[in-house]
Formats: C-alpha cells, structure tokens, sequence
C-alpha cells in the first residue's frame, strides 16, 4: 500500500507549498522510492482552463490535455516525470462527478450528502492516482482556515482512518512573518494555524517553517511546545536564491530520513545529489549572463503584476540556463510599446534574444509581430512558442512573401491572407460558445525533417531517444492514439504539448517554403492535413518557432531542446 503524506499551508497563500511538495517528493525519489503528487484546488471551477492568468498563475497544460494548476507543473520540473491530469482534483470535479451519477440513477433510494458522498469521492479519486507508488504527496490547495477546504481535510482524516496513521503523515507549511517595525519574528499565525488544523482533527507531523531568515532556537521551541511536536520536526525553509535549492536545504536537516523514520522505513538507495548540486551552483554562480526580453501582453492586478502568468517559460530558461552555466535576466516587455512608432524597437537591442509567448486575440499584435521582425532583421535569436510562431509566418509572409494583408483570422476574420486559420473542427465550438476543455489541449506528435536544426537540438538534448519511449506508450492506448497522427514509420518523431485552435494554413505553407521558411515539423491528421509544428530560418542563426509549448516539458537537468537552441545563441 502506497504512504501518504498530506501537505496544508497556513498563514496565507504563496508561501511555497508547492514548492515543498515538490522538493519531498524529489528528496523521496533521491532515497530510493517512486513518488507522486496530487493537487488538490478547493474551487468550483472544473478545471484550470478558464481561470484569469493574471491571478492564478499560467495554466499547466499536462500530456493527456488536462488544462491545470501550475503547482503539477512544479511537480513534474522537480520529479523529472509526466503527470496526468488525474492527479489534480476540484471541488468542481468532485460535486460533477457526484450531480451526474445521482442524474443516472446510481444512488436511487439514497439520500446524496456531503458525508460521506463527497470525502468519499476525494478518497476515490487520490487512491485511483495513487497506483504503483511508494509514496503519494497531496498538496491540499488555499490555506488553513478555508471554508473551502474542509471537504478535504474531513476526507484526509477519513483515509487516515481507513489505512491507520502509520500509513499517513501530515505537513503543516507556514509562514513567519518579520513585521519591519519591529524587525521580530513573529510565530502568533503559526500558532493560530496549527489551532484551526487541530479543528479538523488533524494534528501536523512536521511543519515547515516558511520565513525570510532561518528560524532561531527560541520560535523553534515555541512552535514545537504549542504543537506538541518534537523539535525536529519543526523545518526553517528559509528564502533563497532559487526554488531547486530546496531539497538540498532540507535534506540538511536531514529531512529525508526523518520522513522516512516516521513510516518505519529506510532509504533504499544513499541519495546522490552532486548533479542537483551542480545545476543549482550554475544558476546560483553562472559563467556568463544573457539578457532576454519576452514581448507579450501583461495585465496588472492593482499596483501588482503576477510574474507567474509566464512561470514555465521563466523555468524553461533557468533549466537551459542551468545545463550551460549562463545565468539568465529576463525583461517582460509589453508589446503595446512596439505598436505606433517604430524607433521605440530601439530598445530592443539592448537584448541577446527575443521571445514572442503564447497568447490570445487581438491585444498588442502588431507590437509582437514589429519585434518579431526586428529579430529577424537584425539577425538577433527569436524564440516563438505557439503564438509566437504564429505571429512570425504573419510577419514573414507580410514581409517576404509581399502578403501585405496576411493575418490570423483570429483578429481579423476578413484577411485577403489568412495564413493563420482555425481548424474546422474548431469553428464550429468557437460559434456554439464551448470553450471549457476544447482548445488542441496535450500532447501531439511531430514528425521532424531531417537536417533541420530543430532537429539536431531535439537529438542533442536526447529528447528524440527519450520520446521513443512515450510514443510506443501511446501506441498501446487505443484512447490516447489520436495523439500520434499517422505515424511515417524510421521517422524522427517527438511529442510536445499543445493550447491552441488557430494553425498554419495548410494553402500557404508552400509559398511561405518557396520564400525561405523551413517547417521543420508537422503532425500528420488523420485526414492527411500536415498541421505544421515548427518553423526555421535556415539562414538566420536561430531563429525557430513552434506551435506546441515546449516550456511544459522543461525539467531541471532536462531542458527542452529550443530553450537549450535559444539560449546558447543568446549567450554566442
Ligand atoms: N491564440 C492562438 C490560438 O488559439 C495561440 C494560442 C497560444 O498561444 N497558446 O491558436
């Protein structure tokens, strides 16, 4: 039977719970177990899909199309794995899954009630992401005190109950503050969340103390005396320089086996963490920096703009950063400033390289698409990642095709040129307003052209080899097939994630060739349409473009082949 260990957060939110979870989940993994994670996300929403970026963070996208919290993003950039969409559950979800089974019948006779219906359901589903784990993490979402998360909690203790405490640990993660006026920290709202953890009969194993220095000897005692834990088992997580830091922090502690020992078991392998360690020293101490600019679209909340709605292009380029020893500095520019006069592009050249990221309709289009052709100009790296290609075929078909009218028709639906178009199958959600979960979500594969330098960077990374591995996988799951397109077989072909309904209009790909532009990939329908997946300049030195989001499959130690490109262009 797999271990559970349940992880709350108190005090408030965005102290790096997520984060944590990740790091024991690596540290478990480092100690010889298999290890997975499941978030738990306290909303009505069914998924993450249709949450403002600006506020949550950037929606995850995993390989089965699941559009999700970007905690599991942190999971899978630490563990080094895919993890499915199961593995994030909603109070949405659970209350659906619930409505619908009682509309079929299934529970004809019965009252349907919070309990035991809905703790039910949530031990259901964590047990049915829980197969063929040693250990199994569950973040549980929002913070201590949450109306919202008491389903969760009532159902945590249940499954305690039903597999016996020493089946089950719970990690409290807290934040002590140090009011400037005072310059003390302050362990009062950790207190007060340990109280209103004990409400719902739950008492924490471990807490980990988040806070901006390390926790002296006279907080630990206090928390320790009013938890009525043992000191060691109360963590100072400190800020640092960068999240990867974390396992190693806490296996100073000698966290690791303090887990461990709470279960009754042992490592199973000694932990080997030299090439964590050095990937961390190189983002900490890099060899040399670059400077890059990613022109998009920023809203800001208040007096405050969420960097996170880029997380995991941000994280791509650490991991590439971190495999090269090039420490990265990243400007957010919003395009708008691009759109009228054309000497603000000016400021563009204090930049080693430009991305263009993902995005939606009409908002500073003409100012990514001014950037885009700056790079291509001035011969500077560009990176374009989903819109971005799609906005660079816009800007080489206006520019170099002589397509002067040539767009997406997703700002403008009346181009004489649409070398940008919706899917057909896409059209008809787009006017029926379905717009949950019906985007090109997860994984497709790319079947990638010989000689090409997307292609060479795929074989470097090794990702070719690796997704060998996932497409013979795919093979074997009938439900899952459509991922692959018809497959040309002693191809090279690699799988990336998808968010998008626009794409390449197939009519116009051969005058786009004929002019210079390389699709260094496609995935093949299965109609037989080749929806393109990459682009290259073949004369530029990099300058490429993928419809996919390559950023979702970046690990720590495993970066994605274009960042990699891109990055070691920039730091040339
Ligand atoms: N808006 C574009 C589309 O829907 C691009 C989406 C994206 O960048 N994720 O195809």
């Amino acid at each position: 039977m797999p271990k559970y260990i349940i992880i709350a957060g108190g005090v408030m939110s965005g102290v790096g719970k997520g984060v944590t979870t990740a790091s024991i989940g690596k540290i478990l993994q480092e100690h010889g177990y298999k290890v997975t994670a499941i978030k738990i996300d306290p909303y009505l929403n069914y998924d993450a899909g249709t949450l403002r970026p600006t506020e949550h963070g950037e929606v995850w996208v995993t390989d089965d199309g699941g559009e999700i919290d970007q905690d599991l993003g942190t999971y899978e950039r630490f563990l080094n794995m895919d993890i499915p969409k199961r593995n994030n559950l909603t109070t949405g979800q659970i209350y659906k899954t619930i409505i619908d089974r009682e509309r079929q019948g299934e529970y004809l006779g019965q009252t349907v009630q919070f309990i035991p219906h809905i703790p039910d359901e949530i031990k259901r589903r964590i047990k049915e992401a829980s197969n063929h784990f040693d250990f199994v993490l569950v973040e549980v979402g929002g913070t201590i005190g949450d109306y919202e998360n008491i389903p969760f909690l009532f159902a945590a203790k249940s499954l305690e109950r039903e597999i016996g405490k020493q089946n089950l640990s719970y990690v409290l993660v807290t934040y002590l503050p140090i009011p400037s006026h005072i310059e003390e920290m302050k362990t009062k709202p950790t207190q007060q969340a340990i109280r209103l953890l004990s409400e719902s009969g739950i008492f924490p194993d471990f807490i980990i103390c988040r806070a901006k220095k390390p926790l002296d000897v006279v907080r630990k005692k206090k928390i320790e005396t009013y938890a009525n834990i043992v000191s060691e088992h109360v963590i100072s997580e400190p800020d640092i320089e960068t999240v990867y830091q974390i396992p190693l922090d806490l296996e100073k502690e000698g966290f690791g086996e303090k887990i461990l020992n709470e279960f009754g078991m042992k490592s199973k392998k000694k932990p080997n963490w030299q090439e964590w360690r050095n990937l961390v020293e190189n983002i900490m101490n890099p060899d040399k920096t670059i400077k890059i600019a990613i022109v998009g679209k920023y809203i800001d909340i208040g007096d405050y703009n969420l960097a996170d709605s880029y997380l995991s292009i941000n994280q791509a380029l650490v991991h590439a950063g971190a495999s090269l020893s090039t420490g990265i500095e990243i400007t957010w520019l919003d395009s708008k400033k691009f759109e009228q006069d054309r000497k603000s592009l000016n400021a563009l050249k204090d930049y080693d390289g430009i991305i263009v990221p993902g995005g939606f309709g009409a908002s500073g289009v003409e100012g990514k698409i001014n950037s885009i052709n700056f790079a291509r100009i001035s011969k500077m790296p560009y990176l374009g990642l989903c819109y971005g290609l799609q906005l660079a075929v816009i800007e080489f078909a206006r520019n170099v095709c002589n397509l002067k009218d040539a767009h997406t028709t997703e700002v403008n639906p009346k181009t004489s040129a649409p070398v940008i178009d919706v899917q057909p199958s896409q059209k008809e959600i787009l006017e029926k307003h379905m717009f949950g979960g019906t985007m090109r979500l997860g994984a497709y594969a790319a079947i990638l052209k010989e000689k090409t330098k997307v292609l060479k960077l795929y074989e470097e990374v090794g990702r070719v080899k690796e997704d060998e591995k996932r497409i013979s996988e795919l093979e074997k799951d009938k439900s899952q097939y459509f991922r692959l397109g018809i497959i040309e077989k002693g191809k090279k072909i690699v799988l990336e994630r998808h968010r998008h309904r626009y794409e390449v209009n197939p009519k116009f790909v051969d005058l786009l060739e004929k002019n210079g532009m390389v699709f260094s990939g496609y995935y093949n329908r299965a109609d037989k349409t080749k929806l393109m997946e990459y682009i290259e300049l073949p004369k530029l030195d990099f300058f490429c473009g993928t419809q996919a989001h390559p950023e979702f499959k970046s690990r720590l130690g495993n970066p994605s082949p274009l960042f990699y490109g891109f990055v070691r262009a920039c730091g040339k």
